[in-house]
């Protein structure tokens, strides 16, 4: 299959997921996972339409994007992946949507370059909501009072939250508790499901799902 057919494919998929959804018909957005392709990979996929893409690297980002931006205007670029502090200047340059503030010193370093640049993008919270030691996130419990502190105390623009649940479990019920605490704190987004379980995420009412292999084959 080439990548234009993956693409209609899981568009297709996302929209009978859609119609599964308990609630009013929205619109959910499919961020294309391009990390650890090259341009010629995505290259296709911006023939086909598909603007909102998804980095998890920085320095990756950094060598591929400028280029294929200037070819095809609309691109939306959301960082994905661990941001570090010395990084920030260079992920605030570069992308639109900062989808992983997962600690308070991530997010104070953002909220400073905002200010010093005057472009306050997007961001969301990471939740770590499987409570695992070995990733990234805030904790469920004291997910409250961190957007409250990146809003109101740091100024930023928290447009949702976003997780990748446990590897091992369903992960239905963790989507769940995304999902209420989506609505607990008012925000307008939620980013969750991958190439296993976008579906799944997508009935739980997510409305970002970060999608890679279905869509560019397995990286190695
Ligand atoms: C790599 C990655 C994805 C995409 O994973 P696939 O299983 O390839 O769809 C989604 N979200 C994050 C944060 C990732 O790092």
């Amino acid at each position: 299959m080439v990548t234009h057919d993956r693409l209609d494919y899981i568009r297709a998929r996302m929209h009978k997921a859609i119609r599964r959804f308990d609630g009013p018909e929205r619109e959910v957005e499919l961020v294309a996972v391009s990390k650890t392709f090259g341009a010629e990979d995505i290259r296709p996929l911006l023939e086909a339409g598909q603007r909102v893409f998804g980095e998890n690297r920085v320095q990756e980002a950094k060598a591929k994007w400028p280029a294929l931006r200037a070819d095809y205007p609309g691109v939306a670029l959301h960082l994905i992946g661990p941001l570090q502090t010395n990084k920030v200047r260079d992920a605030v340059a570069l992308f639109d949507v900062i989808e992983s503030v997962d600690r308070e010193k991530v997010a104070r370093a953002l909220s400073d370059e905002f200010k010093r640049t005057g472009r306050n993008l997007p961001v969301f919270v990471q939740v770590n909501i499987g409570r695992e030691e070995q990733k990234a996130g805030i904790d469920p419990d004291e997910t409250p009072a961190f957007v409250k502190l990146c809003r109101d105390e740091l100024g930023l623009n928290v447009v949702g939250l976003m997780c990748i649940p446990p590897a091992d479990d369903a992960p239905g019920p963790f989507f769940a508790q995304m999902k209420q605490m989506q609505v607990s704190e008012g925000l307008p987004f939620l980013s969750m499901g991958m190439s296993a379980d976008f579906e799944t995420a997508i009935e739980m009412g997510a409305t970002h799902v970060r999608v890679g292999s279905a869509l560019f084959g397995s990286r190695t």
